[in-house]
């Protein structure tokens, strides 16, 4: 090299040196090829440079021109897809430059190989070619030398300055992905953040055991059972490897999303530049990946946990108030109320299982078990019941041809058994697929503290109705019948009380026996309870006497009520008994008598007067 061209190659390394320090060159490459181009033209004296590169996948070359002498404003000119071959120069690996002459043209071709790649600078100097051959080997090979130096670093720090952005960008998003617990939240956080970094790529989150469908649009379900089954998805799932797949306009990658304890899923990048996808890019694909499988898991754990949490509430919840003392239609109401709100059920009963195959719905169980249609699903949902292990889960139950009659789809069944109570808990829904297993669990475990409370509430109910009943008739006691009529004297207008006593009773007791005059006390008193309304309170007086109080009714209709029971038992009654009625009445009507006492002593009076005027007869207290 003579002195002219070590000030030359001085001087370059000072330009070059200008142009690494720049930190703004990192960032636009073209930038800096432009600057270089510009720079070795004009210390070489040739005509234009280009410079080729690879452009990803090694078939074909992308060039920038710089032309000194163009005309153009712009003197730079990119032309992607440049055939290596229409150079038509053998680029062999230990040569570094060459100089061709071609008919008008003469080119100097700088090259460097990168593993499978090549970069070439080309310059022309067509018109200049005296120029040209003054330069020595030496320094055409040092040219070459801080040609691909420059290249060499500036790649690298490119590299690292981009690496370095990564993975300030996954700390970031790391540091947003733990702090949420919403899976929403975490889908979202993944995509916006892939899509900050590289925004040229297109994203979708392919996750299996999606129970809910995600709102977001780049998240998808993913079945890798299904036929339809992306295969390299599948792979990458399956394998929990990073997977490629090349079609003739787009390039993907899958990356399996994995946590501690599974695979969820596939992060799916599609590229449509037909590039490569770099080294950094794939890492940084690979981290994200398994930074959103990571986060997914705790989010998912979280929710369980509070799920749980939930559950645990709910149970407590309802045992606590299921503790005080409520009476069983109370009890049932109150179960409906939570569990319409809990589960959304649209029918919810309690059926308590009789001898005999027999059922009974309690009160407060919803409409629809009052129907008769209610009464074949629920011999159905008990049947089925005991094939299952005491619990019932149907979540598409019109498909089955026992259930096809019904309008619902959706059923949980739940045994309730205890000392002294069988019964069945069942839920309803028309939709299909509306409660899960764990709402199945759910009512299960709210089913243990309830199933005490009922048993206990019915069990003081039948105490009770046992004390207020008369053990030979299953008539009403007096002391209830008292209880009943004071009561409806504060809430009622008016009221009928009705005295009955069986003539010649005595006689019954002689000529058949006390047994058979118990059998016709009873024969009686189920004719009073069927002539009666349901609201009314038939009651054993003592004795043979019986009585029925009609509240809100007056004494006309009260004399009629009691005209068809003295006609029911003449008719009815074996042996062949007639019994005589005294009848009183309170509040608006003529026979006015505000006291229970006097109420009663009217009727007695009543009664009286009809066994002395020829028994089998009705008469109304004056
Ligand atoms: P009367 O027409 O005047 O009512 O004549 P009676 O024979 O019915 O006379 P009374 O009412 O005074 O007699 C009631 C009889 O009913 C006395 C008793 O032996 C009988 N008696 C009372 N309670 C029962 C009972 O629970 N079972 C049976 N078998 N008899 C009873
Ligand atoms: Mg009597
Ligand atoms: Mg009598």
């Amino acid at each position: 090299m003579n002195l002219d061209e070590k000030s030359k190659i001085l001087y370059l390394k000072s330009e070059f040196f200008d142009l690494m320090v720049s930190h703004d060159n990192f960032q636009h490459h073209s930038k800096v090829y432009k600057k270089y181009s510009k720079l070795v033209c004009d210390v070489l004296g040739s005509r234009a440079v280009t410079l080729y590169g690879k452009n990803g996948n090694g078939e074909s070359l992308e060039s920038l021109t710089y032309n000194r002498f163009s005309e153009e404003e712009e003197q730079y000119e990119v032309t992607s897809n440049v055939s290596i071959e229409k150079l038509n120069i053998e680029f062999d690996r230990e040569s570094k430059y060459r100089i061709v002459h071609n008919l008008h043209n003469t080119f100097l071709y700088l090259w460097y190989y990168e593993e499978s790649d090549i970069h070439i600078v080309e310059f022309d100097f067509t018109g200049a070619v005296d120029k040209l051959e003054q330069y020595s080997e030496s320094f055409l090979i040092n040219i070459h030398k801080e040609t691909f130096e420059l290249r060499d670093l500036l790649v690298k720090v490119a590299r690292t300055v981009e690496q370095g952005k990564q993975y300030l960008q996954l700390s970031k998003i790391t540091s947003k992905l733990h702090s949420s617990f919403n899976i929403e939240n975490v889908f979202y956080e993944i995509i916006s953040s892939l899509k900050t970094v590289y925004p040229n790529y297109e994203y979708l989150l392919l996750l299996t055991n999606q129970s809910v469908e995600p709102s977001h649009i780049e998240v998808k379900q993913f079945s890798p059972m299904d036929k339809d089954a992306n295969p390299y998805a599948i792979q990458a799932y399956s394998e929990n490897i990073n997977t490629y797949e090349t079609n003739s306009d787009s390039i993907y990658m899958y990356a399996p999303v994995h946590g501690q304890q599974g695979v969820y899923g596939v992060l799916q990048i599609c590229n449509k530049n037909i590039n490569r996808f770099t080294v950094s890019e794939q890492e940084f694909f690979t981290l994200l990946a398994s930074k959103a499988g990571i986060a997914l898991e705790n989010a998912k754990l979280y929710q369980q946990v509070e799920d749980s949490a939930k559950r645990i509430q709910f149970v407590n919840e309802v045992g606590q108030n299921l503790n005080q003392n409520l009476h069983s239609l109370e009890l049932v109401n109150y179960l409906v109320f939570k569990f319409q709100n809990r589960f959304e059920c649209e029918e919810f009963a309690i059926v308590i299982l009789q001898e005999h195959n027999q059922f009974k719905v309690l009160d407060g169980s919803t409409s629809y078990f009052n129907s008769e249609i209610a009464n074949s699903l629920i011999g159905q949902i008990v049947e089925d019941i005991k094939l299952h292990d005491g619990t019932l889960l149907k979540v598409n139950a019109t498909q089955e041809e026992c259930y096809e009659q019904y309008p619902f789809n959706s059923i949980v069944a739940v045994k309730i058994e205890t000392t002294g109570l069988k019964g069945v808990a069942i839920m309803l829904h028309r939709n299909p697929f509306k409660f899960k297993y764990d709402d199945r669990t759910l009512v299960q475990n709210v089913m243990e503290p309830t199933k005490l409370a009922l048993r206990n509430t019915m069990l003081q109910e039948k105490l009770e109705q046992l004390v207020a009943t008369d053990h030979l008739t299953d008539l009403f006691s007096r002391a209830y019948l008292e209880e009943q009529i004071c009561k409806s004297m504060q809430e009622d207008s008016q009221g009928t009380l009705i005295l009955l006593d069986i003539d010649d009773f005595k006689k019954i007791n002689d000529t058949y026996g006390h047994q058979i005059g118990d059998n016709v006390l009873v024969q009686v008193a189920n004719i009073i309870k069927d002539v009666v309304r349901s609201t009314d309170i038939a009651a054993r007086w003592g004795g043979e006497e019986l009585a029925a109080y009609l509240p809100k009714i007056g004494i006309d209709t009260g004399k009629k009520v009691a005209s068809r029971i003295i006609e029911e038992v003449e008719k009815i009654s074996s042996p062949r008994v007639t019994t005589s009625c005294g009848v009183s009445a309170w509040g608006n009507g003529t026979y006015n008598t505000s006291s229970i006492d006097k109420l009663f002593k009217s009727a007695d009076d009543a009664l009286y007067i009809a066994k002395n005027t020829g028994k089998n007869k009705v008469t109304i207290a004056n």
